[in-house]
């Protein structure tokens, strides 16, 4: 006799949030640049030109002053 095995779904949920959005045709801030920056980039330049940030990837922040 075959093992009955339940299958278990989840009722339909409604949609996320929606993501945030930036206003459209904006373009790069950078002279001479006329990258069009996406709605959902929340930065002024495209990626070429934006300031190299480096995320904290592990660990805690040390405290100002510190290390
Ligand atoms: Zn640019």
């Amino acid at each position: 006799m075959a093992k009955q095995v339940a299958i278990h779904g989840s009722k339909p949920q409604p949609l996320p949030r929606a993501s945030q959005k930036y206003p459209s045709g904006r373009n790069c801030e950078h002279p001479d640049c006329t990258t069009k920056l996406s709605t959902y980039n929340k930065r002024s330049k495209c990626w070429a030109h934006a300031d190299m940030k480096v995320p904290r990837l592990r660990g805690r922040k040390p405290a100002a002053g510190s290390a």
